[in-house]
């Protein structure tokens, strides 16, 4: 992980008195650095380029050409080489990326950008903003145990959030919040800020859980959950199992058991089961059963079968009974929700199970478990709030922003990618990282995430929700004092110029 820093090697200090001969001060954040020339500001993304203030950042525009066999232009070094004739309105997105922020937010945002698509005309607001209330959500496909809900999760030994409620074959976290930024030590904000970073800008961060697991989470990327990289996701809990199997399994064995940390699934005493005519077993299984051929708390949760503890399935397994079907000879399959762990078992003449090699057909059913499963990944959502100050930058009236976004008028995207927004107040919104341009998210040390948003609308409904009008430019007019890298659509997103609700074609 980078390390956020309040000042650079010489290059920056802070204050509001005027700066010394040589000096600028930037006042894009509340950090007020004032800059050598020559140097960055404290967050690295504003310099003194002799005495100008500039975006170190190249500014990211989205050009469909470059998805679609168009001409390719990757860089323009300079405003000065763009002569304007290569970016059609129609086929460039203006991101806020590189953008810029305006703070305080009373100031017009740095982008009000003008552009005819299909005959309306559309105005896409954009700012890098300054987010305090920000974190990311992280969807971790594996059944391994990471830790109990609730747990602190830890980045270089600081707590930066916590285990949330697991979801299907996933474990869920919740990082970053307001709290960790700004409610503990100067260390705890920094390091949150710093993961919060890493994380969002797609880099693999190494977490430790309390009580739990270590795992390193990359965005897109599997799971490595204690040093081992997760491969599988479970194909489902193992009653579902049981439901997509069973037919499979008819014949093979006079028994299955599939073991999973939440729902263990029976077959004979399962309603598939039943619904095939496969007799009672005698089987007895610990846990506590909730339905029949259901069974929750057969262990403890770990990293061995089925996300429970268990190295040796037979410890779930009480002794058969006979008087309820159980024989010598009668066949015991165990496999866990991915597959991945396998037995066979023989009633012995004591109703012993005894471990023998598994037959190639119910083998074959394991396998075709394992080829159900997709593959796991770690998922980072970034998460924020846009419902303050940012607003100011769009409109002089900002609920009418916030009323515009509820109402599908507006379309939020971040860096061109869809956001979803919440329901209810404010725009708190949340973004699939994978979706964005990269390193998209940068930093200020008060600390607070500076993420790209987006506010694309008609230009009529810009102006009736009270919208900085004498700031709109067409694109051929936005100027921006450094370089622009024009990168290619990422592929899925819809176009961000569609009309609100008609699923982003233009
Ligand atoms: S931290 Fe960055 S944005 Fe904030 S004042 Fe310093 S250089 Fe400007």
């Amino acid at each position: 992980m980078s390390v956020v820093a309040t000042e650079t090697a010489g290059g920056a200090g802070t204050g509001t008195g005027a700066p010394e001969a040589g000096k600028i001060r930037c006042d894009a954040c509340p950090v007020m650095c004032i800059i050598k020339d020559g140097m960055t500001g404290a967050c690295d993304r504003y310099a003194n380029a002799a005495g100008e203030l500039i975006r170190v950042d190249p500014h990211v525009l989205i050009d469909r050409t470059l998805s679609t066999g168009g001409e390719v232009v990757p860089f323009l070094e300079r405003e000065a080489d763009w002569d304007g004739r290569i970016l059609g309105e129609a086929t460039t997105f203006v991101t806020a990326i590189g953008a810029g922020t305006t703070y305080p937010d009373y100031k017009p945002a740095p982008f009000i950008v003008a552009s005819e698509i299909d005959g309306v005309d559309m105005v896409t607001v954009v700012t890098e903003g300054i987010f305090s209330y920000c974190g990311v959500k992280v969807k971790i496909d594996t059944d391994r145990w990471l830790g109990p809900e609730q747990a602190v999760v830890r980045a270089d030994g600081e707590a930066i959030g916590h285990v949330t409620t697991g979801e299907y074959g996933s474990q869920m976290l919740s990082l970053g919040g307001v709290h960790h930024l700004t409610g503990g030590s100067k260390r705890e904000g920094k390091v949150t800020c710093d993961a919060l970073l890493a994380l969002s800008n797609g880099f693999a961060v190494e977490l430790a859980i309390d009580g739990g697991s270590t795992v390193i989470v990359e965005a897109g990327k599997a799971p490595i959950v204690n040093g081992v990289p997760e491969t599988r996701m479970r194909v489902g809990c193992g009653s579902a199992t049981i439901g997509m199997f069973a037919k499979q399994w008819l014949g093979l064995a006079d028994e299955v058991v599939v073991v999973d940390d939440h729902i263990t699934g029976v077959l004979s005493e399962h309603q598939a089961g039943k619904l095939l005519g496969i007799p009672d077993t005698g089987i007895r299984m610990k846990g506590r059963r909730s339905t029949p051929g259901r069974y929750f708390q057969v262990a403890e949760p770990g990293t061995g079968w089925g996300g429970t503890n268990l190295a040796d399935p037979l410890a779930i397994l009480g002794a058969f009974d006979p008087k309820k079907g159980a024989r010598p000879g009668l066949t015991l399959f165990m496999v866990s929700t991915t597959g991945e762990h396998a037995a066979y078992f023989v009633l012995d003449e004591a109703l012993r199970p005894v471990e023998q090699a598994i037959p190639a057909p119910l083998a074959a059913v394991a396998e075709r478990i394992a080829e159900n499963c997709e593959p796991a990944l770690s998922t980072v959502l970034f998460m924020g709030g846009a419902g303050g100050s940012l607003r100011s930058g769009v409109t002089e009236n900002p609920v009418r922003l916030t009323h515009s976004v509820k109402q599908a008028l507006t379309r939020v995207t971040c860096g061109g990618a869809p956001a979803y927004v919440w329901p209810g107040g404010g725009i708190t919104f949340m973004v699939d990282v994978t979706r964005m341009p990269s390193n998209a998210f940068g930093y200020v040390p008060t600390p607070a995430l500076v993420a790209p948003i987006e506010f694309t609308m008609t230009l009529a409904d810009y102006e009736a929700l009270g919208g900085h009008m004498d700031h709109v430019r067409r694109l051929s007019q936005a100027g921006t004092p450094q370089g622009r890298r024009l990168v290619a659509p990422i592929a899925d997103n819809p176009w961000p110029f569609g009309q609100p609700g008609s699923g982003g074609t233009p």
